[in-house]
Order: structure tokens, then sequence, then C-alpha cells
């Protein structure tokens, strides 16, 4: 009975979602303030225990007794002190990280979602040219009176110049636009 207990807790913890500082504050972006405050105390905290370790070790120098008596005193100001330091000197970098993941950057916007590029890709033919009932459609790349470019769901093949291609390439070819650009033409 224990130990299934035990293996239902270790499912649960491991199903369980694991977030980041900076996941969390997408869920609840009312916590940012929270986080901001904290950084301002947190850099308060840093900027006095710099000045007391600097004043305390500028003072062991200037009161040299003997070596394992200054070793020790160092030591002591490592201990009352150096470590909170470094913790709040993490911390601090930490809350910096998440703030500055935080602002969109222009790679960010410049990002497609997968789903995005699976719709363009989904476009029917008959929402960038005129296709009649049997699919066929006048070919853009090459002259021609009859229709000989033949459409299918996404796909197209011109029977007089062989050009082929899906929608996206047909879009890029035809407009002349980028992959990018042309996602965003389809969506
Ligand atoms: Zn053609």
């Amino acid at each position: 009975m224990e130990q299934e207990i035990n293996l239902l807790e270790k499912s649960w913890y491991a199903s369980a979602l694991k977030l980041t500082d900076r996941q969390w504050l997408e869920v609840f972006p009312e916590g940012k303030e929270c986080l901001r405050e904290k950084a301002k105390s947190l850099c308060a905290e840093w900027k006095f225990l710099k000045e007391i370790i600097t004043e305390s070790l500028q003072h062991i120098k200037n009161t040299k007794i003997n070596s394992f008596t200054d070793w020790f005193r160092k030591e002591m100001i490592k201990t009352w002190f150096g470590f909170r330091y470094n913790f709040v000197n993490k911390e601090i970098r930490k809350l910096n990280r998440i703030f500055k993941i935080d602002k969109p950057t222009k790679e960010k916007e410049d990002w497609i979602p997968a789903y995005q590029i699976e719709q363009a890709r989904n476009t029917p033919f008959s929402e960038v040219i005129e296709v009649n009932r049997s699919g066929f459609a006048k070919c853009p790349f090459h002259e021609e009176k009859h229709n000989s470019l033949y459409t299918r769901n996404n796909f197209y093949y011109c029977f007089g110049c062989m050009a082929h291609g899906d929608i996206l390439d047909f879009v890029m070819k035809t407009r002349d636009l980028n992959f990018k650009q042309a996602i965003k033409y389809l969506t």
C-alpha cells in the first residue's frame, strides 16, 4: 500500500506542470509588479552588502594583526555577508533575465508558428486564382489561351509548361513574395 502511494506520488509529481519563473509570469502577468518590487529590494540589499564587505575588508587591511587572525576575520565576513551577497547577486541576475525576456524581441516578431505555416499550406487554390469546376486555371507561368494549369487541393501542375508545386510556392512565384510574406498573405 505504502509503495503504491509512493508510486502514485511519483507519477503525479512527474506529470505536474514544471514552469520556469518566466512561464509563470505568462500565466500570471500580475506577478510582474511583485517581481519588480522584489528586484528593487534585492538591489538595495546588494548595495548595502557590497558596502559593508568593502568596508570590512578595508578595515582588516588597515589593522593587520597576524596572518591567521586576518584570515579568520575574512572568513567571518564571508560567512556573515559573503554568502548572502552571492545569493542576492544570483537572484538579481535571474530577475533581470526574466524582465529582459519579457520584452518582445525582434526575433519573436519574426517568428512564424508551425500552425500558421500549416494553415497557409492548406489554403485552396480557388482563393488565389480563378479555378473552373474541374480544377483547371490559366497558367501564369506561360502564355496560353486555354486552361492547362491543373490544381487539386493545394497543389498545382501545368500540363503546358510543367510548372508545379504547392500553394505557398505558387504565391511566392506569382506575387513575388518571400516565404514569410507568403505565409502572411495566405493567413
Ligand atoms: Zn504553364
